[in-house]
């Protein structure tokens, strides 16, 4: 038998995860232990489960595990601070401590044996191994097209972001010690890797259904998880609006124009309705403005207050 000395983390958020992490955690011990026994990690290679504040059983269950066997670990934040935060403390807590790691949903949604590959990858020389779904033929229409909007006006944004690609994803943990200087508060990590740098490349998976359990992401957080990953990777909406404001100037330059034409050529001019037309559009322009400038002033407002960005209150270990 071979063996290796490359120590994986496998690092899995969990909220409120009690219908299927007892049935997706001996999934992913039995895949840490195939890699063992085929010699691409080590032995020493760990399960760590983040508990994001879950008001079930989960962080019960978790304890349990690393009981069970030494290859679960967990760690327990003090409150839920969401999946971004979960999955950030994890792979700071990890960063230490082993060669490389990766970070796959609790839910079976992400295919666990691609991270076979991921690892081959990583010998091959990469540092970031983004997993990518190959399909999306388990999404609903409307999810299908949600995402794909989602992707292609990130883009416009000026987002940089591997299309098709979660958080699934095998970081290196020399790549995560770089990572930690990203100071932001406001997390959006799938934009926030390919701005590190250093070599990476993708893994095509298919993404199926959860296996228990209920999505944690309807739309309304998705909506406002775009809107976070926007305004906190890109500054174009800023220039959108002094572009819009351009425009309106000029659309009010042609008005007045058109409104002096009026009286020259002694028209009688009812004037209300396009007075009221007028009005409304301006001010429409100006809170929508404002409101966008807003969202900025409200990053740069949280981002002064160096809040942290986890609390870690119990773990599966003495230290
Ligand atoms: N999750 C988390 N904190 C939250 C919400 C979700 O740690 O506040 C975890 C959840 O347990 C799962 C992963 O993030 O492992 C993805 O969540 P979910 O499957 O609900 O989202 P979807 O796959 O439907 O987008
Ligand atoms: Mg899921």
């Amino acid at each position: 038998m071979n063996t290796s000395d490359l120590k994986l983390w496998i690092i899995v958020p969990c909220y409120n995860e009690e219908a299927v992490l007892p049935i997706t955690a001996p999934l992913f011990l039995a895949e840490l232990q195939k890699m063992i026994a085929a010699g691409k990690i080590s032995s020493a290679s760990r399960i760590l489960f983040v508990n994001d504040g879950s008001k079930d059983a989960t962080w019960d269950i978790i304890r349990d595990l690393s009981r069970s066997d030494e290859h679960f670990l967990g760690i327990s934040q003090s409150r839920n601070r969401g999946h971004q935060n979960a999955l950030l403390a994890g792979m700071m807590e990890a960063k230490e401590r082993c060669d490389v790691t990766i970070t796959i949903d609790c839910d079976g949604q992400d295919d666990i044996s691609a991270m076979e590959q991921m690892i081959d990858e990583y010998r091959g020389g990469s540092d970031i191994v983004y997993g990518v779904r190959s399909s999306r033929e388990t999404d609903t229409w409307f999810k299908r097209t949600t995402a794909r909007s989602f992707y292609k006006l990130m883009n416009k944004m000026g987002v940089e972001m591997i299309y098709d690609h979660a958080d699934y994803r095998l970081v290196s943990a020399k790549v995560l010690r770089h990572f930690s200087e990203f100071r932001e508060v406001n997390l959006f990590l799938r934009g926030m890797f390919p701005l590190v740098g250093f070599k990476s490349t993708c893994v095509y998976y298919k993404r199926s259904e959860r296996l228990a359990g209920k999505s944690h992401y309807p739309l309304g957080k998705m909506i406002s998880f775009a809107i976070d990953g926007i305004t906190s990777l890109s500054i174009k909406p800023l220039t959108l609006i002094v572009v819009l404001g351009l425009i309106t100037c000029l659309l009010g330059f042609v008005g007045i124009i058109w409104a002096i034409a009026e009286v020259i050529l002694k028209n009688a001019i009812a004037g209300w309705a396009s007075t009221v037309c007028i009005i409304l559009f301006l001010g429409g322009v100006q809170l929508l403005s404002i409101g966008v400038i807003g969202e900025y002033i409200g990053k740069i407002y949280l981002e002064t207050k160096q809040r942290p960005r986890y609390i870690i209150s119990e773990k599966t270990w003495e230290e």
